[in-house]
């Protein structure tokens, strides 16, 4: 290297800073990529910045000498890859995520404080860290959208509260409420419900009622998905794989903070490694 440490080290700390992003979490990312550019010869009088765009880290610096720029594009392709699995916020591993309609590369911790999980302790129902009420304090509960959205009333209160399946441990809620709190006709459908659940082979939880899964939403096998699929194994093992993939990250909420249903004993995937690396090149 043509550098002292010293001078890599001031051109590092000054140029991460070029660098319009929403966190620190990129910082390391930025200072490895800012090392490579020194070892390939980068003039240090040249300033290099860049910003977060779709998610991802984005520079456009480039200098003078084609055969350097060659080099450049080549370092900073390897960065804008490795920025869409490290998180934003905190340089944890992360993923490529939607939130409020913004791409943003997130750790499961950070995203999940863009989400309103509901829990439950003791008698108190929270939305994350806030407490919403107390079971003994409703008065009633109005289901709507089937059984995907509820309106809590509370008693000696004009409030109503407002929840639905996606908020992670709905469906814990929704058992915990005494039966007597819902209309007539849901009292007998949510009895139905919880006393009937099936496994769901393909996310191992015993989650499916009727026409589909109330936990990863799949619908279970049936006869006229012959047209589709070859038979029942491949529809499984196909819909297994594109639940590992998990693009909305739903699974992975899931799987980090919903209690609504129990794991199957018998849950098999049907798939290997290397087939899932073909599917998801494919896909
Ligand atoms: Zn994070
Ligand atoms: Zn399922």
């Amino acid at each position: 290297m043509k550098y002292s440490k010293q001078e890599t080290d001031q051109f590092v700390e000054a140029n991460v800073l070029n660098f319009q992003l929403n966190g620190t979490g990129w910082h390391q990312l930025i200072r490895d990529m800012l090392y490579e550019f020194c070892l390939a010869g980068w003039n240090l009088n040249n300033k290099v910045g860049g910003k977060e765009k779709f998610g991802g880290l984005r520079c456009y610096s480039l200098s003078e000498d084609d055969n350097l720029n060659n080099e450049i594009k080549k370092i900073i392709t390897k960065y804008e890859a490795l920025s869409v699995k490290t998180c934003e916020i905190c340089g944890s591993a992360g993923k490529l995520r939607v939130v409020n309609g913004w791409d943003v590369t997130l750790c499961i911790n950070h995203y999940i404080e863009d989400i309103d999980v509901i829990y439950i302790k003791d008698d108190t129902v929270f939305l994350n860290d806030h407490s919403l009420f107390k079971l003994s304090e409703i008065k009633k509960v109005e289901m709507s959208n089937s059984f995907e959205g509820m309106r809590v009333c509370l008693s000696g209160d004009e409030k109503h509260i407002s929840l639905n399946a996606g908020n992670p441990n709905y469906y814990l809620l929704l058992r915990s409420i005494p039966l007597h709190l819902f209309s007539e006709e849901y009292r007998h459908k949510i009895r139905l419900i919880f006393e009937n659940l099936k496994d769901c082979e393909i996310c191992g939880y015993k989650a499916l009622w009727e026409e589909h899964c109330l936990r990863c939403n799949d619908e279970p096998w049936r006869d006229s998905l012959l047209d589709d699929y070859e038979d029942k194994t491949e529809y499984v093992k196909q819909s297994q794989m594109l639940l590992r993939m998990d693009q909305d990250s739903y699974e992975e909420v899931a799987n980090f903070c919903d209690r609504s249903f129990e794991k199957t004993e018998n849950y098999r995937i049907l798939f290997n490694d290397d087939e899932f690396e073909e599917f998801e090149k494919d896909w």
